[in-house]
Order: structure tokens, then sequence, then C-alpha cells
């Protein structure tokens, strides 16, 4: 068994990299349990604050480790709050102030096209790196609308559905969602390593 470092306390992530690397012969660590550190998101892009937190967990721990980063990109906005997702609003605000905030800045403006999008890197701590992305298009709502997932959720409406990602079930998100296409597709790093 390999062990490998996910540098996230996130359990949501945890548990969604464990059912993509069933089958892999890889003990899966999350960042409480391999005693790392909080590292600063300073990066300018969602693979610079992914590199970031995989290396920082491969030098402190020796092992290889693996960080994603994400967050949503709307394009009448330029691209925000991209890589400011999650402290939209303010580092003391929480996710309904980032939505209401999002949805001020958005209103009158016709067109909603908009991602979700996650960057994830491996890194082994002899300097090696697997790097891979994943996106889910959509559009924003008017309003919020449903009760599941969290962050921007309830105003994200993935293309092909009428649903906000807060009205899908668990399993819907999965099949879709950006984390998931980017880890997927950095399965084969992890036979590589
Ligand atoms: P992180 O990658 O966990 O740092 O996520 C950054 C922020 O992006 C979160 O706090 C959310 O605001 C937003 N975000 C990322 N992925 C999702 C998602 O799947 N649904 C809703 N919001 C998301």
């Amino acid at each position: 068994m390999r062990r490998v470092v996910l540098a996230t306390t996130n359990q949501g992530k945890v548990a969604e990299l464990r059912r993509i690397l069933d089958g892999l012969d890889i003990d899966l660590v999350d960042a409480r349990a391999a005693g790392l550190a909080a590292v600063d998101e300073t990066g300018a892009t969602f693979l610079d604050n992914a590199r970031l937190k995989a290396r920082a967990a491969a030098d402190a721990t020796g092992l290889p480790a693996v960080a994603d980063d994400s967050g949503l990109a709307v394009d009448a906005l330029g691209g925000e709050p991209g890589v400011r997702s999650a402290r939209y609003a303010g580092p003391e605000q929480d996710d309904a102030a980032n939505l209401a905030l999002l949805l001020r800045r958005l209103a009158g403006i016709a067109d909603r096209r908009a991602r979700f999008v996650c960057a994830a890197v491996l890194a082994a701590p002899d300097g090696r790196e697997w790097t891979a992305a994943g996106t889910l298009e959509g559009t924003i709502a008017p309003a919020p609308r449903g009760t599941g997932g969290f962050g921007y959720d309830p105003v994200f409406v993935p293309e092909g559905g009428g649903r906000t990602a807060a009205e899908l079930t668990p399993a819907e998100t999965d099949a879709v969602s950006h984390r998931g296409r980017a880890f997927r597709s950095l399965r084969p790093a992890f036979i590589d390593l």
C-alpha cells in the first residue's frame, strides 16, 4: 500500500477521491492525519494554488501529495469570483454573503454563462508533478434554489438541465462535477508514482 497525502481537511473531498482511486493500492491520508499546517492560497490561478498546497504537503511529509483548488468563473464578470470564490464578499463572510454579492453584480445582466473550475496536482517528494483540470459549464440563476450542496450551488445551473446544483442528488453531482473530472483524469498519475 502506498501512502499519499490529500492536502485538505474537507471530508467530502477525501471521500470523493477515495471512490475515484478505488482499486489502486493507495492509502489516502488527509491533512489532519498527516499533521499539515494550512497553506496561504496566494496563487493567481487555481493551478498555482493547487500546486502550492500539494508541494508544501509533499515537502512537509516526504510522501506524495495531492491537492485541488476550485471555484466559480462568471463570463460577464471577467472570470470573477475565480480564485477568490471562498472569500468573494470578504474574509469574514460566508456562502450566503458570497452568493448575494454575485447576484447583485449580475443584476440586469443577460449573459449568465459561468463554470465551476478545478485544478488538481499530484506532487512527488522527488520533484515530479502531474496536473489535471476539470470544468462544469452552466449558467447563473436569477435567485437561489435548492438546499443541497454548498457554496454557489443554489445559483449554479449545470448545462443540459434546469435544476440548480443544490437541487441535484449527490450522485448526480458526483457524475459531472469539475472536481470529479479533474481527479479522474489524475488517476493514471497515481499508477505512475
Ligand atoms: P476550495 O477548492 O475548496 O477552496 O473551494 C473554493 C470555493 O469555491 C468554495 O468555498 C465555494 O465557494 C466555491 N466552490 C468550489 N466548488 C464548488 C462546488 O462544487 N459548488 C459550489 N461552490 C463551489
